[in-house]
């Protein structure tokens, strides 16, 4: 059997264009656009790489965009100071602080100074709180779990009832995707497990997942012989085993694995997603989601 590959680069371009209608019409009606500012501290390249990613799909969707670009010298009271007042910008509906900040600066006092009514990455307590309780009260669901959700939905695998053992057991990750298929809600309603590092019968788990989420950072831990036939294996995984020359730019790049063996998973499984180019593509189309989804509450029309 050859599983159906679920093609991150496909949702994503699918996505961003109902995005830009969505947004197209909002500025047509009322006149305005989601504003996402992103602050970056210091020059760490791959910080860059990302806000870089960040900034062209805002703008490729007509957002308005702020980099705001700080020195790595930057105070822990600048740096609030400047929370605040994105905070009481009625034009910014989004504001995101790129990590990892310098060692001077408590990440977790300035990420929780974010008005959980901006934050879009999901991760303030307060929306953390609001995912638990579900129903109404979820305002931002963190953009990778989003976008693994939003791929098995769009792969066609039915969700409603179905064993879904995620493997991991992170914020960002882990805990965050149990949590959202569980909710009482379309595109869930799973009977979930999660798996971790004190799991006894990793297999035993895995074995029995129609939906299997692997999220441990750890390349090829779930063995072929741990999946259900037929199953939906979503690797998130993202772990650089070596270097090869890219055929494109002739430049060295990282060869990235999955936490799965997708070569022989795929012979197994029903849906399954590659690595590269299918968990990952989804983070930032997420993100573009609830800074529109965040305008919309300001608007009143969520
Ligand atoms: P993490 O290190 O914070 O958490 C890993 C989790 O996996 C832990 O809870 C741990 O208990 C569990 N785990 C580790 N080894 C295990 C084992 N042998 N058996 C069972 N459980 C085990 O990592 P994270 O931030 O959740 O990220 C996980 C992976 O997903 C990484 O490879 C990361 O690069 C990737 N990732 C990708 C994206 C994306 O594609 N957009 C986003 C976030 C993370």
């Amino acid at each position: 059997m050859t599983a159906k590959l679920i093609k991150g680069t496909e949702i994503r371009d699918e996505i961003l264009k109902e995005l830009k209608v969505e947004v197209d019409k909002i500025k047509e009606e009322h006149g305005v656009v989601p504003g996402l500012v992103t602050i970056l501290v210091g020059e760490d390249p791959a910080s860059i790489s990302y806000v870089t990613s960040k900034i062209r799909t805002a703008q490729n969707l007509g957002y308005k965009e702020i980099q705001d670009n700080q020195s790595v010298e930057i105070k822990e009271e600048e740096l609030l100071s400047l929370i605040d007042k994105y905070n009481k910008d009625d034009s910014i509906h989004g504001i995101l602080v790129q990590l990892p900040l310098p060692k001077h600066i408590d990440e977790k006092k300035i990420l929780n100074a974010i008005d959980p009514d901006k934050d879009v990455d999901g991760f303030h307590p307060v929306n953390v709180g609001r995912l638990m309780i579900g129903g109404g009260e979820v305002k931002f669901l963190p953009c990778t779990p989003a976008g693994i959700q939003e791929l098995i939905v769009r792969s066609g695998m039915e969700i409603e009832g179905a064993e879904v053992v995620v493997v991991g057991r992170s914020n960002i990750v882990g805990k965050p995707i149990a949590n959202i298929l569980l909710q009482k809600a379309k595109g869930a309603n799973a009977t979930v497990t999660v798996a971790h590092t004190r799991t006894k019968d990793l297999a035993f788990h895995c074995k029995r997942a129609d939906i299997l989420v692997v999220a441990a950072g750890v390349p090829g831990l779930v063995k072929p012989e741990w999946i259900k036939p037929g199953a939906c294996v979503i690797d998130v995984g993202v772990n650089r085993v070596g270097e090869k020359i890219s055929e494109k730019t002739g430049k060295k790049i990282a060869i990235l694995k999955g936490d799965v063996d997708f070569d022989e998973a795929k012979e197994i499984a029903g849906y399954i997603t590659p690595v590269p180019g299918g968990v990952g593509p989804m983070t930032i189309t997420m993100l573009m989601r609830n800074t529109l989804r965040s305008l919309k509450f300001h608007l009143g029309i969520a």
